[in-house]
Parts: C-alpha cells; sequence; structure tokens
C-alpha cells in the first residue's frame, strides 16, 4: 500500500511537504504510522506540481526508493508550488515494478494517485494508460471519464471489485479531489491552505481523520467531504 499527499494553499518548497515533517513522505517510505497493508514504500516514489502560467503539471518519478534519491533533496528545497501531489509505492504482488507505473499519473491538467489495489479484470478497456499497473488503468478510467466523475468511478469500481481499494487523489491545480475506500486519509486545514494525506506528516492535534468511503473536495475556499456509500459493517 503506497503513502500519497496532497497540498493546495501558498506555495510552500517540495522539501516542506515531502522530505522535513517529522513523519514526511520521506519518513514513511520506511516507518509509515498507519498503513494497513505492506510495511515499506520502496518500489518508486513521484511528485507532481504546478508552476505559474503553465496549466500542466510538472512531474518526476522514480523506481526506486525515495531515500535512494538524494539529488531530490537538493533541488526540492528551491521547488515550490501552491498546488502538489507526492507519492511513495509499495508494488501490489504481480505489478509491474517501473518508473511508468509510480503515481502520480497525469492527463493534461490532472494529476492523479492511486493508494489501493484493484481486479485489472473488472476494468473496462480503456486507450492511453501510462502502465499496465492497476493504478494506471484506474488512473487512465477516472481522466477518460473526467474527475468530476470521480465518485461515481470509485461506486461502480467498488461494486464490480468488493475487495477492491480506492483511495485516489487528484489535483489539477486549482482544486484537489480524493476518495477514501479501504485505507486511511487525513486532513488539515490551515491558515496557508489544505493538506490531504495518507497520515499525518507530524502530530499536529489539527489534523483530522476523513471517514472511509467518502468523496473530498479541497478549493481555496475550504473542504468538503460526502458519503459516497454506507461504511461497510463491521462483521461481528
Ligand atoms: N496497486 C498499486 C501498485 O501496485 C498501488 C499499490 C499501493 O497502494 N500500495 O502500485
Amino acid at each position: 500500500m503506497c503513502r500519497h499527499l496532497a497540498w493546495l494553499g501558498r506555495p510552500r518548497t517540495l522539501a516542506q511537504l515531502v522530505l522535513e515533517p517529522p513523519s514526511s513522505l520521506l519518513v514513511q517510505s520506511w516507518a509509515p504510522r498507519r498503513q494497513r497493508y505492506g510495511t515499506v514504500n520502496a518500489d518508486g516514489w513521484g511528485v507532481g506540481f504546478y508552476a505559474p502560467g503553465r496549466p500542466q503539471p510538472a512531474r518526476w518519478r522514480s523506481a526506486r526508493p525515495l531515500w535512494g534519491d538524494p539529488s531530490f533533496a537538493s533541488v526540492a528545497s528551491v521547488l515550490s508550488s501552491g498546488c502538489v501531489v507526492a507519492a511513495v509505492r509499495s508494488a501490489t504482488v504481480g505489478m509491474p515494478l517501473e518508473e511508468s507505473a509510480v503515481a502520480p499519473f497525469t492527463d493534461g491538467r490532472w494529476l492523479l494517485s492511486h493508494n489501493g489495489r484493484v481486479d485489472r479484470a473488472v476494468l473496462p478497456p480503456v486507450r492511453d494508460a501510462e502502465s499496465t499497473v492497476d493504478s494506471a488503468l484506474l488512473a487512465a478510467l477516472v481522466f477518460d471519464r473526467g474527475p468530476d466523475a470521480l465518485g461515481d468511478v470509485v461506486r461502480e469500481v467498488g461494486t464490480a471489485d468488493p475487495a477492491a481499494r480506492l483511495n485516489l487523489l487528484a489535483a489539477d491545480g486549482a482544486r484537489l479531489l480524493a476518495t477514501t475506500w479501504g485505507d486511511t486519509l487525513s486532513a488539515l486545514v490551515t491558515d496557508e491552505g489544505t493538506a490531504l494525506a495518507s497520515e499525518p506528516w507530524d502530530d499536529d492535534p489539527a489534523w483530522t481523520d476523513v471517514p472511509d468511503r467518502c468523496l473530498v473536495e479541497v478549493t481555496p475556499d475550504g473542504l468538503t467531504v460526502t458519503a459516497l456509500a454506507p461504511t461497510p459493517s463491521t462483521p461481528t
């Protein structure tokens, strides 16, 4: 299971968002605190971010662990952005191990990360997937349907594959969209902006947990959470 995060707000450096917090994505790549599936996230990492005057995001991905990319630390402290999506990967068994299989995936203005797994057999055929990894096929499906259909796509895919885990995180430079479907997601709303992350990157008590099976939207005006489906009841 991977870990991902997004930021929308005043520009922050990639180092501030990804490397420096006490439980940053860098630390989560070997010591996640809330990960339910898998123990380390060493099968690659990626970051996508938006720069002024350019609607498409810039993106850097690698099939190496984040801790094995020390050159990134040097540039990360001078790259800043007001909209960022980043992820570290723990590949699902049987999925390709390659840079193109690492989130965030992109199409036009959009970035998308998937924390989870899905049976590829239930996904409709898609064009232009970046890789054969389940997450890239799912990303291509979301891009095809339009990210505003994110909640519908998750509901449909989750019905077709009841064992699917579908925590998605998308951005277009001006807003963030996320779903919870089988794994953790936390939110931090501050005066400077809003963060969404698979798990809090520090112990700030202002982090809140997003319930399972929800759709989250973040705009400069704030954060809204809507239920996608009733939370599955725990067997007694
Ligand atoms: N299934 C995806 C992959 O193999 C995502 C894995 C994850 O969330 N750990 O990359």
